[in-house]
């Protein structure tokens, strides 16, 4: 106990390697903000890594706290990350250690 790694912080280290996929992570992360924070205009006056930085940052932000609040199980979480998590294994950026039983 203790030492399983939340699935946030699983995807925060992923994050973490994947500079040279930036702007693929963008274009995951764009429709989710759109849905998440309409009222941002996916930060249009932003450019550059800024505005990477802030969208993916929000959408993991956003997913995290519902969550939270809704007490929801880890499960649960990694179900809605699962098109994240799907792209970086895909992209073989990084093996994440899951328990698959
Ligand atoms: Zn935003």
């Amino acid at each position: 106990m203790g030492t399983e790694l939340k699935p946030e912080q699983l995807l925060a280290d992923a994050l973490g390697e994947l500079k040279a996929v930036r702007a693929e992570m963008l274009q995951l992360a764009l429709p989710l903000h759109g849905q998440m924070y309409p009222s941002h205009n996916d930060h249009a006056e932003l450019t550059g890594h800024d505005r990477e930085n802030l969208l993916i940052g929000e959408v993991l932000q956003k997913i995290s706290d519902d969550h939270a609040k809704r007490g929801e199980t880890d499960a649960t979480i990694r179900a809605d990350l699962g098109v994240i998590e799907q792209f970086i294994r895909e992209k073989k950026i990084v093996t994440l250690g899951h328990a698959t039983t």
